[in-house]
């Protein structure tokens, strides 16, 4: 048999990295050592408070069966508390509270939930891939917002016709951004809530580094008045504990959204492992010392990857949070073919920023999910490159 892919499948984007991965592949076989700052996923350990408490967790019996779909009320309840802790949010645990496998299933799913035939969402362009596929397999069409270094990565409201705006059943966000590393203050969230509530628009925020920044606080987007009428904020606990592996998120805000993404997840899966959900509760109960402690590893990891990309003559910032840097590509390079050069001149390799979409040309992002020493020795082999 040779069964043919739907066409929703047939229509998700192309992956673009068969070249680099190839390449990569021929490297290694060469024997170079490559570091790969590729890599969205923390190098660090989940706290071992959290991993005892999976422990005890599994041996209990109760934990054995199915759990509910919505999550137990203990694990929500230390979501509303996490909340109510870092963000100053008050959330009602049993209705404007939901446990995700991990918050791409929930993002996955949302669409699904919400989407007719040929409805528009809003993504941003570049962004987080799940936004746009997801869309695609419910049979809905993404529309791509461009994030533009200009307007400092916050997509430009006004530019996006009405025509359009009536048409979309969603937007998707995210902030702090994956990959441009971007911050969103109070004013543009009012605004995005405002231009949502005018077109009906669900708001779906993905807060998966809300807790991951430097001398910084990441706005939750329900700090801001109104955002309960439209909003579902998507969180993990995957960056901020070091978890991904464990397959843990939530989504919290407006219950009416809430309760038609749980609709369409209790006809495709039955909820999270309760020693995982026991094992968040850890987590969200435990103390904020591990955050700060992460946050001061990518910290310096930061500080050392920005200032020696800066001595070799590359246009980069400090980024205000997420573990990602967010570099313009020289002059004469795309965002391929400079990574190709990093990778077959220095056996470094970077993510290039058209990977998330069209307007991420002319960047690479690195992760900086790598230790000081191996950065260093990433920054020694790049010193003499020239572009
Ligand atoms: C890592 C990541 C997620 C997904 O995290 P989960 O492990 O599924 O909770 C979602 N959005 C963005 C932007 C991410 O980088």
């Amino acid at each position: 048999m040779s069964p043919e892919l739907s066409s929703r499948l047939r229509q998700l984007p192309p992956y673009l990295f068969a070249e680099l991965d190839e390449m990569k592949r021929k490297k290694l076989e060469e024997g170079v050592r490559v570091i790969d700052f590729g890599v969205g996923d923390p190098d660090l350990p989940t706290p071992k408070h959290i991993v005892d408490a999976m422990k005890k967790a599994v041996e209990k019996e109760e934990n054995q069966k199915y759990p509910s779909y919505e999550g137990m009320l203990e694990f929500r309840r230390a979501v509303a508390d996490f909340y109510a802790r870092r963000k100053g949010v008050e959330l009602n645990a049993e209705k404007e509270v939901i446990a995700l496998i991990g918050s791409k299933e929930g993002i996955a799913h949302l669409p699904f939930a919400f989407v007719n035939d040929g409805d528009y969402v809003l993504v941003p362009d570049p962004g987080y891939p799940v936004y746009a596929s997801s869309t695609i397999l419910a049979g809905g069409k993404p529309y791509e917002v461009a994030l533009k270094a200009e307007n400092s990565f916050l997509p430009d409201l006004s530019s996006i016709s009405s025509d359009v705006a009536r048409k979309a059943k969603i937007m998707f966000l995210n902030y702090p951004n994956n990959p441009t590393t971007a911050v969103a203050e109070k004013e543009f969230i009012k605004e995005a809530i405002d231009f949502c509530m005018d077109y009906n628009i669900i708001l779906a925020h993905d807060a998966a580094y809300s807790e991951i920044a430097f001398d910084y606080r990441p706005l939750s987007f329900l700090e801001v008045d109104g955002a309960f009428e439209v909003t579902i904020e998507f969180n993990s606990l995957s960056k901020t504990y070091n978890m991904t592996g464990w397959r843990i998120g939530f989504a919290v805000g407006n219950p009416e959204i809430l309760a038609g993404l749980l609709k369409v997840k209790t006809n495709v899966d039955s909820g999270v492992f309760q020693a995982v959900q026991e094992a968040g509760i850890a987590a969200l109960r435990g103390s904020d010392d591990v955050i700060d402690k992460t946050n001061s590893i990518y910290r310096i990891r930061r500080d050392i990857l920005v200032k020696g990309l800066k001595n070799i003559g590359l246009d980069v910032d400090y980024p205000k949070a997420t573990f990602y840097v967010w570099c313009r590509v020289p002059d004469g390079y795309d965002s391929i073919s400079f990574a190709r050069k990093l990778l077959d001149d220095a056996g470094v390799l970077v993510t290039p920023g058209v990977g998330f979409g069209q307007h991420g040309e002319g960047f690479v992002r690195f992760a900086l999910t790598r230790d000081v020493e191996v950065i260093e020795e990433a920054l020694k082999r790049m010193e003499g490159l020239s572009f």
